[in-house]
């Protein structure tokens, strides 16, 4: 080990410091009984251009496992609020991450690293500030696959285990998730600012997510507007994306969605294997708020929540200001609706697409529903189909043949008859996803026997999920009846 390399973490900022004190608590993280580095995405890192040898040097280790604070730039909690299922809870906060601050990435943007998992903070209400070796590597490997999906979420950078047992349903080793963002600033977070009902801090924190995250508007005559604005496409963008991979959050409180629509927060979130647009997965979440077909709903909800933030800082008279803040919320379903179809029409490989293809894509979902099909299997045969593959594997979804071969016929009427709209389609449609009971037996095989082979098969296949290969063929398959697993919990 070269210590001259190792020594210097590569995480040399903490920008959060320029924000009022009151949106943080200095907090250190509690140290590891018996630390080891399980795992490190090191595709990760060279995709940075970040070196890895501090990441795996003893100096690295005990600051990930928070045995060690470098004193250059001591960590922090950062605070926040939420709506949690609709109640409003004033001060929710980092109650068991700990931001170490930031990294400066090859194209010199800046990365946020923070340790989940990393001990009890100024936030940490009851909770014990840990977490289970089974939630970290849950979010690990959900992360990474809406990485390999190309859509926008925080990254699973190391996976430590801290020696020590977890108490939740049952006990478990406990571990803790190194993860990078782009930031860690969620709606909860303005709204946090906003409670103090000090006007200087809400700036303070509206001109710091300008400055780093949309440099552009700061000379904008109207910038808080334009942020707004912003949000609002990126977040339609950003809940199309999910639904058109069949991604529930599951828990898609104002606290767990981050002003840059990055996903956050991996809890009890899921893919669907068999489609159904009101499926929930969450074992909290009763009446189906945060159901597959409700989350752009819900996206608008917090939004306006986000809106109401920036209320004082609109030099405007109350009405208009309301006015102006509603007018641009009022366009997050239209560019949701265009985004979703936009994506459908290339799952369904439709070029020049009409009203008759946007029918028929609403009648498909209601037959697939309706036969009970898997989504992600459906898409990917109907892709080998398009290819010019034999038609049965995707008639074979189809409890219903006849309606199988009507359906087909229908769709052959409508789709592209460009070969190249084969790649398209392709690109849209993985192989295959990070299935429920996959990611189970991976998570089983490393707390029950302390086997991470199949979570690092799985890790490394969820990069490149819209390749078939022999290898990652286990991956494809829906599960088995005695394998579905119908509920995910927080137990987190
Ligand atoms: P989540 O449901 O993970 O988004 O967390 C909601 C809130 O509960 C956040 O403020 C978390 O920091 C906090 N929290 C979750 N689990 C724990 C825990 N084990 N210890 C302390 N705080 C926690
Ligand atoms: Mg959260």
């Amino acid at each position: 080990m070269d210590l001259s390399v190792s020594k210097h973490s590569p995480i040399s900022h903490q920008y959060y410091r320029d924000l009022p004190t009151t949106m943080f608590a200095e907090s250190n993280p509690a140290p590891s009984t018996s630390p080891s580095l399980v795992e490190l995405n090191t595709v990760l890192l060279n995709q940075y251009g970040i070196d890895e040898s501090w990441f795996m040097s003893e100096q690295g280790l005990l600051n990930l496992a928070g045995n060690e604070i470098n004193p250059e730039n001591p960590p922090i909690a950062m605070a926040y609020s939420g709506h949690q299922f609709a109640h409003w809870v004033p001060v929710l906060g980092d109650g068991r991450a700990h931001m170490l601050g930031q990294m400066q990435i090859t194209n010199g943007t800046l990365v946020d690293v923070q340790l989940k998992g990393s001990g009890r903070t100024h936030y940490s209400r009851g909770g014990d500030g840990r977490a289970t070796l089974g939630s970290v590597l849950r979010e690990y490997l959900i992360s990474e696959a809406m990485a390999g999906f190309g859509i926008p979420t925080t990254r699973s950078l190391a996976v430590i285990m801290t020696g020590e047992k977890v108490q939740r349903e049952k006990s478990g080793p406990g571990a803790i998730l190194v993860r990078s963002a782009a930031s860690h600033i969620r709606v909860g977070t303005f709204q946090y600012a906003s409670a103090t009902q000090d006007i200087n801090v809400i700036k303070a924190l509206a001109d710091y997510v300008i400055k780093r995250h949309f440099p552009e508007l700061d000379q904008d005559d109207a910038k808080y507007l334009t942020l707004l604005s912003e949000v609002v496409k990126q977040q339609a963008e950003l809940i199309a994306q999910w639904m058109l991979v069949g991604f529930i959050h599951g828990v898609m409180n104002t606290d767990n969605m981050s002003i840059v629509s990055e996903t956050i927060d991996y809890g009890p979130c899921a893919f669907m294997d068999t489609f159904k647009p009101n499926k929930v997965f969450s074992s909290i979440d009763r009446h189906g708020r945060y159901a597959w077909d409700q989350q752009s709903n819900i996206a608008v909800w917090n939004l306006a929540r986000f809106a109401e933030t920036l209320l004082p800082l609109l030099d405007l008279e109350t009405d208009a200001a309301v006015e102006a803040l509603e007018a641009l919320l009022a366009k997050f379903i239209p560019k949701f609706n265009y985004a979703l179809q936009q994506g459908m029409f290339k799952k369904f490989a439709f070029e020049q697409a009409d009203d008759r293809h946007s029918a028929f894509i609403g009648e498909s979902l209601a037959t697939l529903s309706d036969q009970e099909i898997d989504f992600t299997l459906f898409f990917n045969y109907l892709t080998n189909v398009h290819q010019g593959n034999d038609d049965a594997p995707l008639l074979t979804l189809f409890s219903d043949r006849e309606k199988g071969i009507e359906w087909l016929n229908k769709w052959r009427l409508l789709k592209s008859d460009k070969p190249e709209s084969w790649l398209t389609m392709r690109q849209a449609n993985p192989v295959f996803i990070a299935r429920n009971h996959q990611v189970e037996k991976a998570i089983r095989a490393a707390e029950d026997n302390g086997d991470f082979t199949l979570f690092r098969h799985f890790a490394k296949a969820l990069a490149n999920p819209f390749e078939h290969s022999p290898d990652n063929a286990e991956f494809e398959a829906p599960p088995l009846a005695d394998e579905i697993v119908t509920q995910t919990f927080c137990g987190t």
